[in-house]
Parts: C-alpha cells; structure tokens; sequence
C-alpha cells in the first residue's frame, strides 16, 4: 500500500505530468512571468466556471480577504462578523486592518457560521459579515444574504476551503460558492481543492465597480502606470501558478467528486457508531470536502489520533483553538465558556487524510483502524 498522507499531491501531479511539464516550459521559454498569457486565461476560465463576472487573481487567500475588505471601504471602528471556530485568516485581516472583529458562534453540525448567531451580534456598527465556508460546505447564504440586506451589510465569502460547492438558492437556482455575497475571496494553496505549485489566491465578484477597485488595489492602487489613486498593496498571482492552476481547474469537478466518494466511503464505515459524528450535510449545499472532520463522542480523540499515527495514518485536529481563544486575538468582550459551541468542537473534531488520490486499500485501512480504536 502506498504511504498515507493528509494530502497526496505526488501522485496528482505525476497524472497531469506531461501536461503540466509541458506548461511550465512554455512560460520559462515567454519569460512572461508577471501577468502573462496564462494569467490571462485563467481569470476567464475561472470566471466561467464559476459563472460569476470578475476573477482578480492575488497571491494568497489571506490577501484576497484583506483586499475585498480595503475594496469595499471598511474603516476602524466597523463591526465585521465572522465566526470563531475557523483558521486565523478570516480574524487576522479584520485586526490588521483595524476594524473590530465580532466572533459569533457556528452550527454544531455543520460546522459553518450560525445565522442566529450573527443575528444576535449585529449592531449600530456592523457593516460586514464574513462567512468562512468551512471544510468544504457553505454557510447558510440564504439566511445570511437575508440578515445583511435587512442591516445593509455587506456579504465577503471565504470560500478557500469551498471552490466548486454549489449552493441553492431559494428559488432553486445554484450558485458557486463565493458568488452570492458581494465579494468572494479564495485560496489556492496546494493543500486546497484547487491548488498551485506554491501560493496563490483570488476574488470573484459582479460587481463592476467593485471589481475596479479590487483591480486596482492588487496593483499598488494605480490604474494608469505610476499614477496611485489609493493606497493599495502588491499582490499578484504569477504566471507559473496560473499554468497549473488552468490544468487542475479542468479537473476539479473531477478531484472534488473523488473526495466526496472517499467521505461517503468514511461515512459508510462509521454510520452505525454512536461514539461518532460524520460530517452533516446542509439541505442548501453540496461538500466538498477539503475535509473529511469526524466529531468523536465519549472517547479520548486525542487517543484516537495517536493511535492512527502508530498505524501510519496522518490525522489533524483543525482547529484545536478557536479565535476567542488565541493568545494573539485575546479580548476583553470574550472569555472562555462564551461560545459553547467552538469549545465543544475544538475538544471533539479530528479530520481523517482526504484528497483526490485516495486507494481504496487506504480508505480501508483508515476505516478499520479508527473502528478498532472505538472498540478497544
Ligand atoms: C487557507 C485558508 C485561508 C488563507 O489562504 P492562504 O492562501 O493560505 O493565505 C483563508 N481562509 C480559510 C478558511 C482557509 O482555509
């Protein structure tokens, strides 16, 4: 059997090889590295897979947050609403650009954000909500897309862990993740379902006027050369990573429905267990899965990830700390027990390896170690 991993990106690559050998090669022969041909292209590939009007290429997911929020003209002292079980990015933009961060709770099963939560978090000063669409499934968009035209708030998708999950709307039309809310923003690092050979991010919108201003902000606030209208940042996606990018956007429906066949795999060993929780699907949207996150009940989790290890089995606690909880976001309006939720989850979630080469002899082997230890 082939060595597990979280993530297997040697094989993937060693499918796509000539392909991607063969694209590399031709931006090394351009020298076009800065915005050439390939970023060209990608930005309209993505834009019609997405069906949404306006890709912005940037480096990285953290920078596509920080940039939507610079775009859409948040000032310090605004109140932006993102939930607290989530990786840092979301919480770190909102303090570096010194706007208050309101952390809300999230659903026990899904995982994503709670509407009720930011209901009850909204305030004379909020003026945006970030949902993060956490492991692969949205945020309730429906409900949030409510909540913020009744406040007049402004809606910026985390979608890094999401690209590809399809979200019903109410009149039954789908829309991509990301493209609901005035803004979405991704990642493209390689660990994600869409990942380059290094970092790389983007944000989608259509909205002209938005998408102008993010344009220019990626580009040192400039519009026409060495002329700066506002202060902007530099943040670009190179042409070596969209070479690749085009070749893994053919394939990601592809990658994405060999994750959703290993979760189903997963879900399959484990459904009879009450000392388990497999990931709930939300009525509202598709997953998938850039993590398969178990909730273990009842039993020593940490145990369980330890005893994986011994078996050659990786398995992650994402997160292990909420946002109210870290050192660096420590702040006097939380304290420990104020999100029941987060708490419960950061004691109990462990996500198994999940990526778009999984054997079948692997899944197996995942499944009957986990099972051995829950009946030990
Ligand atoms: C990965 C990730 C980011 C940040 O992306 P980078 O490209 O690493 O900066 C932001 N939000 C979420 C939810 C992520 O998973």
């Amino acid at each position: 059997m082939k060595p597990i991993q979280m993530v297997d990106l040697v094989s993937q690559y060693h499918k796509i090889k000539d392909e991607v050998d063969e694209a590399l090669q031709g931006v090394m022969n351009s020298a076009a590295f800065i915005n050439g041909p390939e970023v060209q292209s990608f930005k309209k590939e993505l834009a019609e897979y997405l069906n949404v009007k306006h890709v912005i290429p940037c480096a990285n997911g953290t920078d596509a947050l920080q940039i939507a929020m610079m775009a859409l003209g948040l000032k310090p002292g605004d109140e932006v609403i993102a939930p607290t079980f989530t990786f840092v990015a979301t919480a770190e933009v909102i303090a570096l650009l010194g706007l208050t961060p309101v952390l809300v709770d999230v659903d026990p099963d899904t995982m994503v954000i709670d509407p009720k939560a930011i209901r009850n978090a909204i305030t004379p000063k909020t003026k945006a909500i970030v949902p993060v669409h956490l492991f692969g499934q949205c945020a309730n968009m429906v409900e949030i897309q409510k909540i913020a035209k009744e406040h007049g708030l402004v809606v910026i998708e985390d979608t890094a862990q999401a690209i590809g999950a399809d979200h019903t709307m109410e009149d039954g039309s789908v829309r991509k993740a990301g493209t609901i809310g005035e803004v979405g923003c991704t990642s493209f690092f390689p660990s994600k379902n869409l990942g380059c050979f290094g970092d790389g991010g983007a944000i989608f919108t259509n909205d002209d006027d938005l998408a102008d201003r993010i344009a220019m902000i990626v580009n040192h606030g400039m519009k026409v050369r060495y002329y700066h209208d506002e202060i902007g940042v530099n943040s670009r996606l190179d042409s070596m990573q969209a070479a690749v990018l085009r070749i893994k956007l053919r394939r990601l429906d592809e990658y994405n429905a060999n994750r959703r066949a290993a979760a189903q795999a997963y879900s399959e060993a484990f459904a009879s267990r009450e000392d388990v929780q497999t990931p709930v699907h939300a009525e509202y949207s598709s997953h998938v899965y850039h993590q398969y996150t178990l909730r273990i009940k009842g039993k020593d989790r940490n145990a369980l990830q330890k005893h994986l290890m011994d078996k050659g089995i990786p398995a992650m606690i994402y997160y292990p700390v909420p946002m109210h909880l870290q050192s660096a976001y420590q702040d006097p309006r939380y304290k420990k027990g104020d999100f029941e939720i987060g708490e419960m989850l950061m004691n109990e979630v462990i996500s198994l390896p999940m990526h778009s080469e999984l054997t079948e002899e692997q899944i197996n082997h995942i499944t009957s170690s986990v099972l051995e230890f829950l009946n030990q």
